[in-house]
């Protein structure tokens, strides 16, 4: 069982010298009980500020979840500082595939009620009682087994451009709603199937597997480091890929391909397609599927009233969305009714 990041000091070595002046993508989770997360939150952007790191931090009583870049030359400083803190000393790192030195633009450091909204009541199981955690090796094992089941524990949105072979993939908008959906279908398979789950770096997972068993299923599985680590082991040891399509990830890169097939298609024509893009519009922002034909052809928006009100000079659109609040719209993303093309 693999608990913590493997990268030796001569991976992290390579890793350096293959990115040379650029920026590495990292992603980490750790949950810990942390005193007072206002204070460690400042000691964080002290010190990370100082190495020029830059991304999403979330912070909060119940442990740190984090999405930044670093400048590859300042990485072994970095690792130095995360093993200094006492619950952060080897944290697995999730390494991006795909780099991209315009992955996080600046640095933010925010206190939170959870590291995650996963709009569960804490108290209600104990969180520290997960599921097995399995490598890449052992999950493509566990997915030949006929007694597993295979969930995807992300979003519609996230799935729809990429998932594992015969994964189930509920079309929910929330960690929250999944959790009921995948309990009921899965009811009486509590004792006798493999409930194996993975996301996309894995948090997600640290929380659906104690569920899961707190509500009786007997064997839980879930992808260590989802599916950012199980792409760099594959490509590390050379492993069979069985994930088809993009990786949804919450930076600009907005994905990172894992196999060359497109599984999802373009949300206004139908033609096969897996590049996600915000609206044009300012005032809407929706988050859909476009293809390169119908994003010259609408402007790069996604309906008729958002590209009339895209073609307004900027000063007449901001008297439009003057008093009104953020587009809702931009909650929907796939599913919005202005789209054209539903599966
Ligand atoms: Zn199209
Ligand atoms: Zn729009």
């Amino acid at each position: 069982m693999q608990l913590y990041n493997t990268l030796s000091a001569k991976e992290r070595a390579a890793l350096i010298e293959e990115a040379g002046q650029d920026r590495l993508t990292i992603s980490f989770y750790q949950y810990a009980h942390i005193g007072n997360p206002e204070i460690f939150r400042n000691h964080l952007f002290i010190t990370w500020n100082e190495l020029d790191v830059l991304g999403r931090i979330y912070v909060a009583h119940e442990g740190i979840n984090a999405q930044l870049s670093i400048p590859a030359e300042n990485f072994e400083a970095f690792k130095v500082h995360l093993d200094s803190v006492s619950f952060l000393e080897n944290v697995r790192l999730n390494i991006a595939i795909e780099q991209d030195n315009l992955s996080f633009l600046k640095l933010k450091v925010k206190v939170r009620k959870k590291i995650v909204a996963d709009g569960l009541n804490d108290h209600s199981f104990d969180v520290t009682d997960k599921g097995i955690h399995v490598g890449a090796e052992q999950f493509n094992e566990l997915l030949e087994d006929p007694d597993t089941i295979l969930v995807d524990m992300r979003n519609h949105y996230e799935s729809e451009i990429g998932h594992f072979k015969n994964a189930i993939t509920p079309d929910v908008d929330t960690f929250r709603a999944s959790l009921d959906i995948i309990e009921k279908d899965l009811k009486d398979h509590k004792e006798d199937k493999k409930l194996v789950m993975y996301c996309t770096g894995g948090i997600r997972c640290e929380k659906a597997s104690a569920y899961y068993k707190h509500k009786g299923f007997k064997q839980v599985y879930q992808l260590e480091g989802g599916i950012i680590d199980y792409a760099r082991q594959v490509e590390n040891k050379n492993l069979e890929n069985k994930f088809l399509g993009k990786n949804f990830v919450f930076d600009h890169r907005r994905s990172e391909r894992i196999s060359d097939d497109v599984i999802a298609q373009c949300h206004q024509c139908g033609k096969a397609c897996d590049t996600h893009v915000n609206c044009a519009n300012e005032a809407c922002h929706l988050l859909f599927i476009q293809c390169e034909e119908c994003g010259s052809k609408m402007d790069n928006c996604c309906s008729d009233p958002c590209k009339e009100v895209n073609a307004l000079p900027f000063e007449e659109q901001k008297k439009l969305r003057k008093g009104k609040g953020a587009s809702n719209k931009i909650f929907k993303k796939g599913r919005s009714e202005v789209l054209k093309f539903k599966q």
